[in-house]
C-alpha cells in the first residue's frame, strides 16, 4: 500500500504550480544540502524561538528588499515539532515573496483557499523530515536551538 507522504504534491494538490515547485526541490536541493544550507539558499537570516498563541506553531517574517526571511518557532514545542515547523516555513520560502503576503493574500497558482496552500507546506515538511540530508543534519540546527533560543545563517548580500 502506498502511504499518504509518497504521493507526490503535484498529486496532492492537481494542476497547481507551487505543488510542482516543492515536489522539484525535494527531488533536488532538499536532497544534497544539509538544514543550515537550505536554510542559507533560501536566504533564512535567522530561526528563533519565541512566546506564540496556542494554535501557533511557526511563523515566517521577512524583508523584501533584501529578500531575508526569519522563521519564528514557538518555545514550548517540541525538538520534532521544531523541525516540523521549519519545513513548512521552508515551503513558504520556497514560495516566494511575491505570493505569501498576509496583508494582501495572493495565493500562488491552483491554490484555491489559503488552507489548500497551509495543508501543501505541512505535506510538504512531513516528505522534507524524512530526507537522510535532513536527518542526518538536524541536530546542528536543535542543539543550536535549544542551547542559544536562535540560530543565525550566513546570507550572502544580493547582488544586482
Ligand atoms: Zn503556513
Amino acid at each position: 500500500m502506498v502511504g499518504l507522504d509518497e504521493i507526490p504534491l503535484s498529486q496532492f494538490v492537481p494542476r497547481c504550480h507551487f505543488a510542482v515547485v516543492l515536489d522539484t526541490y525535494l527531488a533536488g536541493e532538499a536532497r544534497e544540502l544539509t538544514v543550515k544550507q537550505q536554510l542559507e539558499h533560501q536566504r533564512v537570516e535567522w530561526v528563533s524561538l519565541c512566546k506564540m498563541r496556542k494554535h501557533e506553531h511557526g511563523m515566517l517574517g521577512w524583508l523584501p528588499s533584501d529578500l531575508l526571511y526569519w522563521i519564528f518557532l514557538k518555545k514550548s514545542d517540541s525538538l520534532a515539532e521544531w523541525m516540523k515547523s521549519i519545513g513548512h516555513e521552508l515551503a513558504h520560502t520556497i514560495e516566494g515573496p511575491e505570493t505569501f503576503h498576509p496583508f494582501e493574500l495572493k495565493l500562488p497558482d491552483g491554490c484555491s483557499t489559503y488552507a489548500t496552500l497551509e495543508k501543501l507546506c505541512e505535506q510538504f515538511a512531513t516528505r522534507w523530515l524524512e530526507l537522510p540530508s535532513v536527518q542526518a543534519s538536524k541536530w546542528e540546527v536543535l542543539s543550536e536551538l535549544a542551547m542559544n533560543g536562535k540560530i543565525r545563517l550566513a546570507i550572502p548580500p544580493l547582488t544586482t
